[in-house]
């Protein structure tokens, strides 16, 4: 579903990227930890065009999003993105920050993308919250409105930025639960997140990224009970 060959990216002089192979199967739910300034969020941006590597490829879902003509709505629809600050649009409601996208960048009819919003909304158990403005939410529930809006999108693939980061301790298991919810479908999922718990209980695989580079990868069991580097053993102690 997404195979980054050789990926190298660069702001100015730090090299952020250095050579990424890395190959997500169909389903496959991906977890990804390491260090802050590891270069964690600027793979996961590469896989949605929000970076452009400087060499190697990136495909999803068949797409080359290195080719000169991809065309960033069509990726964008088959890899929705959850960041760590929500990002709803505050001046619009819950339904409407759902129904925008499909209807401009897809050309769905507003009736139909406000039927599938709310049968999302409903899922993330906040249909009654349709009609409330994003400031009127706790963050747990915004950001389950962010993972609905996604949905919203019928994407193939679920892009996770430490989607818990911002929240407060007690908002932190709704927005999980909905997340493994989700992962128990069968969408392909990448989540960069240092909740080992949730790892545990849906992740195919985890990487660990240190300096631009995929340190080490294992299934979490692996992380939990050996992991071969001292540098991942060091990490892990930290978080914890
Ligand atoms: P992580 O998500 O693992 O914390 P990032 O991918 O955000 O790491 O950042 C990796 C490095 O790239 C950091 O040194 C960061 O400062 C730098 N970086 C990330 N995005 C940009 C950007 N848009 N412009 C300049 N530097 C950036
Ligand atoms: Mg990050």
């Amino acid at each position: 579903m997404i195979t980054l060959t050789k990926v190298n990216k660069s702001f100015g002089s730090n090299h952020v990227l250095k050579d990424i192979d890395l190959t997500v199967k169909i389903g496959e739910k991906l977890v990804v930890i390491g260090p802050s300034g590891s270069g964690k969020s600027t793979m996961i941006r590469c896989m949605n065009l929000l970076e452009r590597p400087n060499s190697g490829s990136v495909t999803v879902d068949g797409v080359d999003l290195t080719a000169a003509n991809a065309s960033v709505n069509q990726v964008r629809q088959s890899a929705a993105m959850v960041f760590q600050q929500f990002n709803l649009y505050p001046h619009k409601t819950v339904l409407e920050n759902l129904t925008l996208a499909p209807t401009l960048l897809k050309g769905v009819k507003k009736e139909a993308a406000a039927a599938t919003g709310m049968a999302f909304l409903d899922r993330v158990g906040l249909k009654e919250k349709a009609d409330a403005y994003p400031s009127q939410l706790s963050g747990g529930q915004q950001q389950r409105v962010a993972i609905a809006r996604a949905l919203n999108m019928h994407p193939k693939i679920m892009l996770f930025d430490e989607p818990t980061s911002a929240l407060d301790p007690e908002m932190i298991k709704e927005v999980l639960d909905v997340m493994v919810d989700l992962a128990n479908e069968g969408i392909t999922m990448v989540v960069v997140t240092h909740e080992m718990g949730f790892a545990r209980r849906v992740a195919d695989r985890v990487i660990f990224m240190d300096e631009g580079r995929i340190m080490e990868q294992g299934t979490p069991e692996h992380f939990f009970v050996n992991p071969d580097h001292d540098r991942t053993k060091l990490f892990l102690s930290r978080i914890l």
